[in-house]
């Protein structure tokens, strides 16, 4: 019998909480780009005598996260002193949570091939961040450094750990389950989510398990900062823990390291060097005890969760998959989409007009949603009337752009642009078809000679008059007076 092999994955996610202050000191966030130890204090720099004091807006943003990943929540809670010695951590221990962290329990479903699994979540604590280490050479180079820079702006910035249980079967399950995560946390506005800068990093833990009882040691992998990168990790660790077990060897416990360039793990730390880390209650900072009210508040106010709005637009909006996946990454464009629905703007239309026209002026402006000029009940109108076939597709936009650069209601840019809907008098259109067939009378021709079967030669009439009306007919009207035209002088 051939043997089969299970890959066994679990993920540790550290997410950077969007608050403007360090976890236990008054310290600016923003470390990126910021001149280096310019963003400290003797709290995060952990001076002898020095206090920490908890930040309240980060035990909600994690408070906010358990209870929307339905994890029960804490009525009580206290840190942890995590010691260990890094170069990159002053106090040589890290505060964190430990045996009562502030959710417990909980899921998160994940959606792969039209099917959906449920990853179980262990924890969501809180922690602080470490500072960071820059390594140089005399003449500045990073690589065979003689030397390393410590920068301690980041550390003491609140950090927000989810640890799934080991539930994930497939690198393909494994950047799914990061992908709704990371649409929770923006959707719950406690953070940016953002791979590239760090804001979101994940650490994965990855055995594979032989149909023959043999099982792999737990291979811990770090420095994937991409979804796709977290996939070819694992993808390469797989293969590579079933080529050792497949030899009859043993698969050691250790941490590997992704390199995105050769596309290897390599390794970086064996078992031997494991920490024992001594937690111990932190003697300076109280536990804390959440009232029941303040909770049950917060539980109030979670917005729509993107698995709901997934749910919503798909059963309600009959929208694609593609356009509910450009929602869901963009809770604004989601809010935007909503408002032109709301005033009657059909649901594909509005997903349609966001996908190409709304996202082309931010992709060109850049700010993002909130600076976007054009309010939904403007554009609103301005599809009602492409709706009622008052304006054609491309008068559209141009009001739009008029609307959008110079920030007009749609009134008054169908002004600035000589276009107001459906207001060409009969007899100017008339005058306007007469034009059109007397400079295309070889289409004319052909047309009264029966050439035209499958009606493209009207319809190109009928795109030219309309192109010459600026978008001020109705398409449908244009059509029909061009088939009595050309019938009436048969
Ligand atoms: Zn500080």
């Amino acid at each position: 019998m051939t043997r089969s092999y299970t890959p066994v994955i679990g993920l540790e996610i550290h997410v950077q909480l969007a608050t403007a202050t360090k976890l236990f000191c008054a310290c600016p966030t923003g470390y990126i780009g910021v001149v280096p130890n310019s963003n400290v204090c003797p709290v995060c720099l952990g001076l002898p005598g020095t206090l920490p004091v908890p930040n309240a807006r980060a035990v909600e943003f994690t408070l906010r996260t358990a209870l929307a990943l339905g994890c029960s929540v804490q009525r009580g809670t206290r840190f942890h002193r995590k010691n260990y010695f890094y170069p990159d951590l002053p106090k040589a221990y890290q505060i964190s949570q430990y045996d009562l962290p502030l959710g417990l329990g909980g899921s998160l479903d994940v959606r792969t091939d039209g099917a959906v699994h449920r990853i179980r979540i262990t924890r969501v604590h809180m922690e602080e961040d470490a500072g960071k280490l820059v390594h140089a050479c005399g003449d500045g180079r990073l690589s065979g450094a003689d030397h390393s820079l410590a920068d301690y702006n980041r550390a003491g910035i609140p950090l927000m750990e989810i640890v799934s249980e080991p539930d994930i079967r497939t690198p393909r399950e494994a950047r799914e389950y990061v992908a709704e995560l990371r649409r929770l946390v923006r959707c719950l506005d406690v953070s940016d989510g953002d791979m590239e800068s760090g804001s979101l990093r994940v650490d994965a833990n990855i055995s594979v398990k032989c149909s023959d009882g043999r099982w792999g040691s737990k291979v811990e992998i770090k420095n994937m900062n991409s979804l796709r990168a977290l996939e070819r990790a694992l993808d390469f660790e797989i293969v590579r823990q079933t080529a050792v077990l497949e030899k009859g060897e043993t698969v050691f416990q250790e941490t590997r390291h992704w390199d995105d360039v050769s596309g290897h793990t390599r390794s970086s730390r064996s078992k031997e060097e494991a920490h024992d880390y001594r937690y111990f209650p932190d003697p300076d900072l109280p536990p804390l005890f959440f009232e029941e009210s303040w909770v049950t508040s917060i539980a109030a106010t979670l917005p729509e969760l993107p698995w709901m709005r997934r749910e919503r637009y798909a059963s309600t909006f009959g929208l694609s998959g593609d356009d509910v996946g450009v929602f869901l990454e963009d809770r604004c464009l989601a809010e935007y989409f909503d408002a032109l629905v709301s005033a009657g703007v059909t649901p594909s239309r509005a997903a349609n007009w966001i996908r190409t026209e709304v996202l082309r002026v931010l992709n060109e402006v850049g700010g993002g949603m909130a600076a976007f000029p054009v309010a939904a009940v403007e554009l609103a109108s301005l599809l009602a009337a492409v709706e009622r076939r008052e304006l054609s597709v491309t008068a559209a936009r141009e009001v739009f752009d008029a609307m959008r650069k110079e920030n007009l209601s749609f009134e008054k840019a169908s002004r600035r642009c000589g276009i107001a809907s459906g207001n060409l008098g009969e007899n100017a259109l008339k005058d306007l078809l007469q034009s059109v067939l007397e400079e295309n009378a070889d289409v004319v021709t052909e047309i009264r000679s029966g050439g035209d079967v499958k009606g493209k030669k009207i319809r190109f009439l009928q795109g030219l008059v309309m192109r010459k009306a600026r978008g001020q007919a109705n398409p449908e009207s244009v059509l029909q007076f061009l088939e009595d035209m050309l019938r009436g002088e048969q």
